[in-house]
């Protein structure tokens, strides 16, 4: 197996390793596109302070080139989704038949090793085929959709009622586009213009600065009730105060994605208003409903703004997207073919 390993915070290096051709139960995958994201970068940076050594990437897919016989129809030459989210089968909940509360999710490109490498071998549960219409860059994505059926079924979002999206970047832009699926009225609340016009253009009709007068907007468009439900991208550099502000009194807010390194939350408001929380940090279980729903148009990625690349690229990938960062740039998410 050759890929990229990260050995310390700035340095990235090729590595070599010899992973089992074979084992019970398994099949071996060419990784043919892996998306990089700003998750990656402040691995890379060192921001979200990973354990060393690591292989980073999340989002990938390839080719099968080899399985055992098995009974989930997976064959040679199929192309699949690799989900990055598996339970750690080691803890009480895992133990006891329900790893979907395990207390210690192994994350690919996280806390495990992830997919910017040529080839790995994964057991069946975590393989699944992708059909025709599906493309490569949307099953890049399906990652995120898992993370917002999460959110949607935790909110437990009832048709024509107004969520608020706290963050407009890839997380919340999904998360806004399933609650309009689900027919509720999403909310998008950013302080970045590029990631509002997005919103627009994916069809979110409501679209708010977050600013002094975020208060009286979110009151005029919710008819003074405010929302019962809110989320909160961890990602969107936010202050968490805007979510507690438009939030009504006894509302559920959920705190949503992949990294809360710099999350944090002052709850006297909360208190006062009786708020009640959620914290969702992956789409653990739901790829392959975020595969029908993606065949079935729920989703829309044409708009967003992605970038692409080689193998031989990655490490620049790495260093622009540090660069960017320091600079207050938001990162575009990348596409590598790990086949050039
Ligand atoms: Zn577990």
């Amino acid at each position: 197996m050759k890929g990229w390993q990260l050995t310390d915070a700035y340095d990235l290096e090729q590595i070599k390793k010899t992973e089992p051709l074979k084992a019970d139960n398994k099949i071996k995958v060419r990784i043919t596109k892996v998306m990089l994201s700003q998750d990656d970068i402040t691995l890379y940076n060192g921001d979200d302070k990973p354990l060393y050594p690591l292989i980073p990437g999340r989002f990938a897919i390839g080719i099968v080139v080899d399985a055992d016989a098995n009974p989930y129809g997976i064959e040679k030459d199929m192309r699949v989704y690799i989900d990055p989210v598996f339970s750690c089968n080691n803890c009480y909940a895992c133990t006891i038949g329900q790893p979907k509360d395990c207390f210690r999710f192994n994350v690919a490109g996280r806390n495990t090793d992830g997919f910017l490498r040529d080839f790995a071998v994964f057991p069946f549960d975590r393989t699944y085929p992708l059909p025709k219409g599906v493309s490569d860059t949307e099953a890049l994505f399906i990652d995120y959709l898992s993370l917002a059926i999460s959110v949607i079924d935790k909110l437990k979002i009832e048709k024509g009622e107004h969520v608020a999206v706290i963050g407009g970047n890839v997380i919340g832009n999904i998360i806004a586009q399933l609650i309009i699926y689900y027919q509720a009225v999403p909310i998008i609340i950013d302080d970045n213009d590029a990631d509002l016009e997005i919103a627009k253009r994916s069809g979110i009709y409501y679209t708010l600065k977050a600013d002094t007068r975020l208060e009286k907007e979110v009151a005029e468009i919710t008819g003074g009730r405010m929302p019962p439900k809110v989320v909160y991208v961890t990602s969107c550099g936010i202050n968490t105060e805007n979510a507690i502000r438009i939030s009504r009194t006894n509302a559920t807010v959920a705190f949503a994605g992949f990294n809360n390194f710099t999350t944090r939350v002052n709850l006297s408001q909360a208190m006062q208003k009786q708020l009640r929380f959620y914290c969702i940090t992956n789409g653990y279980a739901n790829a392959e409903t975020s595969i029908n729903l993606i065949a079935n148009h729920a989703i829309n990625i044409s708009t967003f703004n992605l970038a692409s690349a080689k193998f031989a690229d990655i490490p620049s990938i790495f260093r622009n997207g540090d660069e960017n960062l320091k600079n207050g740039v938001e990162v575009p998410n990348v596409i590598v073919d790990m086949l050039s």
